[in-house]
């Protein structure tokens, strides 16, 4: 049986009721605040994300899905790099780094059709004269169990077939493949399969590719179309998207690789006054809103300001000081993060280091004096529109671009993935993505935690069908089908039968879909123009004549 791919997940009805009345109330929510729907693309090129998002954070060092695509894979170069630097030193036995093999030609056509070439020639001089090895190479754009096999093919051959000038050599096969340094963080491949050595060659050896990301977040993503599209002229300056996202975590409750958010942002030219203190109260108060409206109580506001660049230098220089004594009994994330970007210790997660992290450094001692008054502000405003907050300055968020107000929503309901949503303010965002000054803040709604979170359940969302109706004999259902069209017109919820069941059938079908109504098209009813509808909870039953038929059900309790 084919399953949903890991931490991904179906969501079905009547679940999915909840998620349409999520999204209906977030929409009026973002109309009243005069935010406009965005949709962007859930792939992006792989740049915008770790120029945006940053190249030491969690999601972009190990969990995007990344691929290369429209690549063409260039093996000439791949040969040529390789014979560069393996150039045999031998003239006699070598020509342009090829074996010059006499003889044998059809012990090369075999070889030629496995895909493998003999190439180097290693001269050893040792007492007993010159012996050596030669290279049976087979250049391939990725390591493959074919390539391997067809080496293991070639090197029988060559013990069987090869021309006897070598019998004194060893051949070794060998797969040679580009190594290609991921573009965000280099890993070395490469190693011995049983007899076949396979080697892994850094560089770029296709062309024309582009490498491309299935978008992990969306706030780079707006911002890219914000640059591209100039919307800031046209005056364009607060945007709303929801969506699917993906990270390759590991699943748990709460946590998936294809999850949703409902983002936000607002985003100007500092003319727009896109800077100001008011804008990040504003955003928050709107999130207090949209909860209470569907519904979530018992949140909490934690509230933080990671400074601007200027404090994060400070500050970095600061963590960098604090964890040099320790940081080598931290995991080897913290070791790198605390060279790269010691930020990023923040964001770890291994239980055995939180007691050093701790101990670090809080970012509220490094706020220069605008930093301080604007957090001052937003916190002031907090206060008069009566928004409760707690500040958390260990909160600093696992992406890179934020500045100043960085915030999450947790919830008591969800366990240990407890943020319903996080956000910030990002002033220098745009500048890192090509585009001009522009300040902005903004958040990202889980989506499957704030559903998760709802008090309402589905079945209390869920709009049952008003009306079931029951065809009865031959010839009813086109009787009953032009009836329903003309309910359906008075936006009722129909459903409809068919003429080969029974009434009793029809009665439990109308149970089962938990309509309120059951109306009855037999040939009776369609000869007098009026009919049996019966309201299934109470079992009151009337004949209504065609034309009250809307009202009555709509009316109907
Ligand atoms: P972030 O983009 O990391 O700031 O996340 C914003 C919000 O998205 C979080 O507070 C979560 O509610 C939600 N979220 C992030 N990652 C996942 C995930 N893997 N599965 C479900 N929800 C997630």
């Amino acid at each position: 049986m084919i399953k949903s791919p890991r931490g991904t997940r179906d969501l079905l009805p009547p679940d999915t009721a909840l998620w349409n009345f999520v999204e209906a109330a977030v929409r009026d929510v973002f109309r009243a605040y005069n935010f406009h729907e965005i949709r962007t693309p859930i792939f992006e090129s792989t740049e915008l994300f770790a120029r945006g998002v940053g190249e030491e954070t969690d999601i972009v060092a190990k969990e995007m899905f990344t691929w290369e695509d429209g690549e063409r894979f260039d093996e000439k170069k791949l040969i040529e790099e390789w014979l560069k630097a393996n150039q045999s030193d031998d003239p006699h036995q070598v020509q342009d780094g090829r074996v010059n093999v006499q003889g044998n030609p059809s012990f090369l056509t075999r070889l030629k059709e496995l895909g493998v070439q003999l190439q180097v020639w290693r001269g050893i001089q040792t007492k007993s004269g010159l012996t050596g090895r030669v290279e049976l190479v087979a250049f391939r754009d990725k390591v493959s169990a074919d390539a391997i096999e067809a080496l293991r093919k070639a090197r029988s051959l060559a013990k069987s077939e090869y021309s006897p000038e070598f019998q004194n050599h060893s051949i070794s096969p060998r797969l040679v493949f580009p190594d290609r340094v991921p573009i965000l963080y280099s890993k070395k491949t490469g190693g011995i399969f049983g007899d076949v050595i396979v080697e892994g060659l850094p560089g770029n050896f296709f062309s024309s590719s582009q490498s491309l990301t299935l978008r992990p977040e969306n706030t780079a993503g707006i911002v890219r179309a914000y640059i591209e599209h100039k919307l800031w002229d046209r005056g364009l300056n607060k945007f709303f998207s929801i969506g699917p996202m993906f990270r390759r975590e590991r699943p748990q409750k709460g946590r998936y690789r294809q999850f949703y958010q409902i983002d936000a942002e607002v985003i100007g030219p500092p003319s727009s006054g896109s800077e100001s203190p008011a804008r990040d109260a504003e955003i928050l108060e709107m999130v207090a809103t949209l909860l209470d409206r569907v519904g979530i109580t018992g949140w909490t506001l934690e509230l933080n300001s990671v400074g601007c660049t200027n404090d994060r230098a400070k500050f970095n220089e600061a963590l960098r000081k604090a964890l040099e004594p320790v940081v080598a009994k931290m995991c080897s994330d913290c070791q790198r993060r605390a060279v790269t970007n010691p930020l990023r210790v923040f964001d770890c997660k291994v239980p055995e280091d939180q007691p050093v992290i701790a101990k670090l450094p809080r970012i509220s001692h490094f706020l220069d004096e605008p930093c301080r008054a604007h957090f001052d502000e937003v916190q002031a405003i907090l206060k008069s529109i009566g928004v409760p907050y707690t500040i958390n300055d260990r909160l600093v968020r696992g992406l890179d671009y934020y500045t100043r107000t960085a915030f999450e929503f947790t919830h008591g309901a969800l366990g240990a993935q407890n943020a319903i949503l996080g956000g910030g303010r990002y002033d220098g965002l745009s500048e890192a993505l090509g585009g001009p000054p522009a300040p902005g803040i903004g958040f990202a709604i889980g989506e499957d935690r704030l559903v998760l979170s709802l008090s309402a359940s589905a079945e209390s969302v869920i709009r049952k069908p008003d009306v079931y109706i029951a065809p009865l004999g031959d010839g009813m259902n086109g009787e009953a089908a032009r009836l329903a069209r003309e309910l359906r017109r008075h936006d009722l919820v129909v459903e409809l039968g068919d003429e080969t069941f029974r009434l009793k059938k029809s009665f439990e079908a109308a149970d089962k879909a938990k309509a309120r109504y059951i109306l009855i098209v037999g040939e009776n009813e369609v000869k007098a123009d009026a009919f049996a509808l019966k309201h299934l909870a109470s079992g009151k039953q009337d004949t209504v004549p065609r034309a009250e038929l809307a009202g009555r059900i709509a009316q109907g309790g």
